[in-house]
């Protein structure tokens, strides 16, 4: 189980600044049950997002964004209104934000934070992975985490010592940031690498104090005990 909540709708209407139409899309695994992306609140957002001037062109609920294939599949019959949409409001966790930015072409802001359960990080099949940060950078990588992608997890650029698209700690890794760059060249979102971020907040990186005593906490530490 990935836990996410919404952000702040400041912060959504910020990502969108700009834009005049969206297309929203929600996630029936983990965001459902965590209430930040399924159904209900896909159509809460959808009258958010109308009531503050934005065209909402479709909306989809796919069962796993966090799975490409998916969400092609779940994306077929809507390939007119992702298309008349400037972006994709994507109402999942990190993992489900990087799947959907990898298989659509089209740029996606992250309208949720994965939030640490205390157990193992966010890990799924594909290659995307997300660390739990609590404060979703998404919308400034082009959908590529810099805490999983880059090697030093560095959230505020390059480091300067990549080599070939390679990352200098290891040839056999590629450079994140420089995944980043071109996933923001091929969207025309470069502009996207001047924005001001604030300094990563290590705090929410760590279980919150209140889900200390939540049996998910608990499901999650058992998880770890393996043999
Ligand atoms: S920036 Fe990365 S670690 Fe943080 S919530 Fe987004 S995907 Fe997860
Ligand atoms: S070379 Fe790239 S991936 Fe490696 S540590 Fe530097 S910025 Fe991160």
């Amino acid at each position: 189980m990935i836990l996410s909540e919404q952000k702040p709708l400041e912060d959504i209407l910020g990502y969108l600044e700009g834009e005049k139409t969206v297309f929203i899309l929600g996630c029936n695994g983990c965001a459902q049950s965590s209430g930040s992306g399924g159904p209900v609140q896909v159509e809460e957002m959808k009258k958010k997002l109308e009531e503050a001037g934005f065209t909402v062109t479709g909306t989809k609920v796919i069962d796993f964004l966090c799975e490409k294939a998916l969400v092609k599949s779940g994306l077929r019959g809507k390939i007119d209104q992702v298309a008349a949409a400037d972006s994709i409001l994507v109402m999942t966790c990190g993992i489900g934000v990087q799947a959907v930015a990898a298989s659509v072409n089209k740029v996606c802001h992250p309208a949720c934070n994965t939030i640490n359960l205390g157990g193992s990080r966010g890990e799924w099949q594909g290659s995307e992975r997300c660390n739990e940060c609590g404060q979703c950078l998404l919308d400034y990588t082009g959908g590529i985490c810099p805490l999983t992608a880059c090697t030093k997890s560095l959230v505020s650029g390059a480091c300067g010592g990549a080599s070939e698209g390679k990352c200098e700690i290891s040839p056999d890794h590629d450079c994140g940031w420089e995944l980043i760059y071109n996933r923001l060249k091929a969207k025309n979102q470069l502009d996207k690498l001047s924005a001001l971020i604030d300094a990563l907040d290590h705090n929410k990186l760590m279980a919150r104090p209140e889900m200390l005593d939540t049996s998910r906490y608990a499901l999650e530490q058992s998880d770890q005990e393996v043999g």
